[in-house]
């Protein structure tokens, strides 16, 4: 595939090109341009361009628009998905319910374009009132990570498209295809050359050019909590906006009056979707103590019955890491937690069978007797490994959950209200789950606390979080004596 520049696909100024690798087989699905700094300078003035002319665009013209894109989008559902799964790994089937999110990602803001508000306020003076005006903040930089390239893709360019901004895309070096794919049939729907432009390429290359040039005004950036620092450091030179969205380490707090069944599922499915590779992942499970034997035995049996394999595959629920160095990660804090003490309940290698040689394939782990000192306590763990603690109650578990440098997600599992308030109140994390594993909605906002971020996305929050405000204050006739300089 090729760049996307001002509507057109065009190779690298140098002609580098990087292969993309299937995770699950080892082979390569296709290639992309190495993108340098001149690329991202003919991305980022094709964007400055348009920018005028989108805004101009009437907001009904524009609501219409991204819902054609949203419609078109859908109609490409199967061969998207089957892109993504072969550059991501993931199943089919979260690869299609990936792009129904982006799909319906756009759908909201399509709607918001249309009936954004500002506002109008009375002087305390009585001389007069002001405007408030909402402004797009210019030509956006939007940097996705590899996990759900599509979803945070959408997170992104559909507010800020709904605002009137413009955008350069740098993909991850991984998982450039879908985007690239998508991003086409945006332009294919109708979207004006310029208006989207995406640059493939290294984050150390296209991603510090985006940070350093200065027509670009935003950085809306996914991704490591160490890769958001230098991105908000290198902003700062500027004062360019920024949206971090960074790492979580989400905690699951089970109460011993839950639906055990439900909690169950609920940990199965968040920790080991996407092969654990999600940022509000479940990626630490308490239990209270009186609870614990049970749910780890159901637990078990359940983690049991997960079949990993090739995603293409409909019988496979659990695919690849997504890469060699991923997987690595992942072992490596497994063995840690083992030196500390830890005993692997279920998994903890890679799976036996020539099937699996290829790929970068993990067995769901589960590891008991944690260390609250061990990596997969105190760092991100990014991949299928779950470490369960015991708890003796809410404040104890309350008390480990926020025992993290992240706060992102977290979830409390409760027949009692009043638990759930309470978990909700105490958990230091932007999002708390009651009852249910993590999953994001376009109308809710999202985002993280403490090291997991600046800003949010999503809801209309993630729609503001695109505009500058601006005032116009404006004296009514004939009552503006007041600041009138004094005449000696
Ligand atoms: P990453 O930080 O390695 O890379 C993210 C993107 O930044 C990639 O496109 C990469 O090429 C680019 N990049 C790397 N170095 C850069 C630099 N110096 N300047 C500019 N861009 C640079 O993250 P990843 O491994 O792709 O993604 C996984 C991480 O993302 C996890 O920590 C996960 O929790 C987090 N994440 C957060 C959210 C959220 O909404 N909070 C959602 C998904 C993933």
């Amino acid at each position: 595939m090729k760049l996307l520049i001002d509507g057109r696909n065009i190779d690298s100024v140098t002609g580098a090109t990087t292969n993309v690798v299937n995770p699950a087989t080892g082979e390569v699905v296709d290639s992309v341009p190495r993108g340098g700094r001149e690329d991202v300078r003919m991305a980022v003035d094709a964007a400055e361009a348009r920018l005028s002319k989108w805004f101009a665009v009437a907001p009904l013209d524009r609501s219409r628009l991204l819902s054609k894109i949203a419609q078109s989008v859908a109609a490409k559902s199967n061969e998207l998905a089957r892109t993504l799964t072969m550059e991501q790994g993931k199943p089919l089937n979260e690869a299609l319910g990936e792009i129904g999110g982006f799909v319906s990602c756009i759908e909201y803001y399509a709607s918001l374009a249309a009936s954004s508000r500002a506002s109008q306020l009375p002087f305390l003076s009585g001389e007069g009132y002001s405007m408030i005006l909402k402004r797009p903040i210019g030509v956006v930089g939007a940097i996705v990570p590899w996990n759900f390239p599509v979803s945070l893709l959408g997170w992104k360019v559909a507010p800020g498209l709904a605002a009137g901004n413009t955008f350069v895309v740098k993909p991850a070096s991984t998982t450039p295809l879908t985007d690239l794919k998508i991003v086409g049939a945006m332009v294919e729907a109708g979207l004006p050359p310029g208006v989207v432009n995406v640059v493939t390429g290294p984050g150390s290359v296209v991603g510090e050019e985006l940070i350093s040039n200065q027509k670009v005004s935003k950085i809306a950036f996914t991704g490591e909590t160490v890769t958001g620092k230098r991105i908000m450091e290198g902003c700062a030179k500027d004062l360019k906006r920024v949206t971090l969205e960074l790492g979580g380490s989400d905690p699951m707090i089970v109460c011993d009056d839950a639906d055990i069944d439900l909690a169950v599922e609920g940990a199965a499915h968040g920790r080991f979707r996407n092969c654990g590779q999600a940022c509000t992942a479940t990626k630490r499970l308490f239990l209270f103590e009186s609870i614990a034997d049970d749910f780890v035995r159901r637990l078990k049996q359940r983690v049991g019955l997960i079949r990993i394999g090739n995603g293409l595959d409909p019988k496979t629920a659990m695919g690849p890491i997504h890469s060699e160095e991923q997987r690595k990660d992942i072992e490596g804090m497994v063995e840690d937690a083992k030196a500390r003490g830890g005993k692997i309940l279920h998994g903890g290698k890679r799976p036996d069978g020539v099937e699996y040689k290829k790929g970068y394939f993990y067995e769901p782990t589960l590891v008991s007797d944690v260390d609250f000192g061990a990596r997969m306590a105190k760092e991100e763990c990014f991949g299928p490994a779950l470490p369960i603690f015991l708890v003796k109650d809410l404040d104890e578990a309350i008390e480990r959950a926020n025992d993290t440098i992240y706060g992102l997600g977290s979830s409390v599992w409760t027949r009692n209200l009043e638990t759930a308030y309470h978990a909700a109140e105490m958990i230091q994390a932007g999002t708390t789950w009651v009852n249910s594993p993590p999953i994001g909605r376009p109308e809710v906002p999202f985002g993280g606390v403490k090291q997991s971020g600046i800003g949010r996305e999503l809801g209309v929050e993630g729609l503001e979080a695109y505009f500058e405000t601006k005032s116009v204050q404006v004296y009514e006739y004939g009552k503006g004596k007041k600041w009138q300089f004094p005449v000696m």
